[in-house]
């Protein structure tokens, strides 16, 4: 935590600022929550304000007040203007984040940027980029921090009900809503400040989570009957879903968001991963029950991170041999992972 009257100096009312928010690389709603809750407060004060994702996210965030102005960085035809507002900014704010890489292709624009860096984050070993920080891995999300840094400069006024509808949709989807281990008591005191705000919490868990389409539901039937694998003996499961079964289903951004989570649902498991094929390599989600840290293990053999019990990473070999390599090291790893110790190095490295 750093200086706030720093922070309250450069969003001040006093002089309107050029100002970027961006955050990682296919948002999720406490991503996306955050930027746009901060969107609106800051056009509130009076800045000029954009919020460019680094790709696009899924249709059931599309509610979201702000959503029709997002600029995607990946859409060719917003490209240059995204490049030339990370040029121009004053402010460029990173949330949900605290590596320059999650922005991908973004990455370099924003590292040459000459802006004052702002990141609000709730994820382990920040990188050192920024000129003011505001994170905490005790924080749930990063839109409970962003509820306590507009408390904190004094703007709780501002938070009007479509911000804190954005606000209330990263606590509860980073909770899984409400279930976690990070749902602490300052969860449910900021939920229910922002329940106060005007969100109308029962709609928001509609939107979020009961409005699928009839192609995701049937792929979630496929996924759970054709492609969920139980490893009992060491206490995991997984989902493996290859580009074949994406295009049968018609997937779109976001189809697969949640599907881990029912590989850890079965009584016993506690380590879930997903696997889905894309075009630049595998995308893994990994899921851990209790004490089971998954984020050192997605750290340490794919190029990933996140919190202890919900990270991701990536890998660059085929899916089957990527699965094949995930069995070998939860099994090389089985007591040193349900029992908290150092990691083994690869045998093969
Ligand atoms: P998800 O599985 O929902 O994509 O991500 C779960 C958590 O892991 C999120 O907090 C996310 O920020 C983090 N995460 C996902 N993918 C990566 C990755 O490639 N690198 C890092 N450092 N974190 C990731
Ligand atoms: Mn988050």
């Amino acid at each position: 935590m750093q200086n706030i009257d720093l922070f309250k100096e450069q969003i001040s009312s006093a002089s309107s600022k050029k100002i970027v928010i961006t955050t990682h690389h296919k948002p999720d709603a406490d991503a996306l929550g955050s930027s746009l809750a901060l969107a609106s407060y800051l056009k509130k004060k009076g800045h000029q304000v954009n919020v460019i994702t680094p790709s696009d996210y899924p249709v059931f965030l599309h509610w979201m007040k702000g959503n029709d102005e997002v600029i995607n960085y990946e859409d060719p035809g917003q490209l240059e203007r995204a490049e030339k507002l990370i040029a121009e900014a004053e402010i460029i704010f990173c949330l949900d984040f605290s590596c320059l890489s999650r922005l991908q292709k973004m990455e370099g624009s924003v590292r040459q940027s000459k802006a004052f860096m702002v990141n609000i984050d709730h994820h382990q070993e920040p990188e050192d980029f920024a000129d003011f920080s505001y994170c905490s891995t005790d924080a749930a999300a990063t839109c409970e921090l962003m509820y306590d840094l507009m408390v904190k400069v004094g703007d709780r006024d501002l938070i009007d009900k479509d911000i804190a509808e954005c606000l209330y949709s990263g606590i509860m989807t980073d909770t899984g809503g409400f279930r976690h281990p990070n749902t602490t008591k300052n969860v449910h005191l900021v939920t229910a400040e922002l329940i106060d705000l005007g969100a109308d919490n029962s709609k928001i868990a509609r939107l979020i989570y009961d409005t699928y389409s009839v192609n995701r539901l049937k792929f979630l039937g496929f996924a759970l009957t054709r492609r969920l694998t139980i490893l009992p003996e060491l206490n995991t499961a997984y989902i493996a879903i290859s580009k074949k079964d994406l295009r049968k289903y018609q997937s779109q951004t976001g189809d697969t968001e949640g599907l881990v989570n029912y590989a850890l649902s079965l009584d016993g498991i506690k380590v879930a991963a997903l696997f889905t094929e894309r075009k630049d390599g595998v995308k893994i989600s990994f899921r851990s029950a209790e004490d089971v840290s998954v984020n050192k293990f997605a750290a340490k053999y794919f190029n990933g991170g996140g919190h202890k019990n919900a990270s991701g990473g990536t890998s660059n070999v085929p899916l089957e041999e990527t699965i094949e390599r995930f069995k070998e090291l939860i099994k090389e790893n089985k007591q040193i992972l349900f029992n908290q110790l150092e990691l083994v190095d690869e045998k093969n490295q």
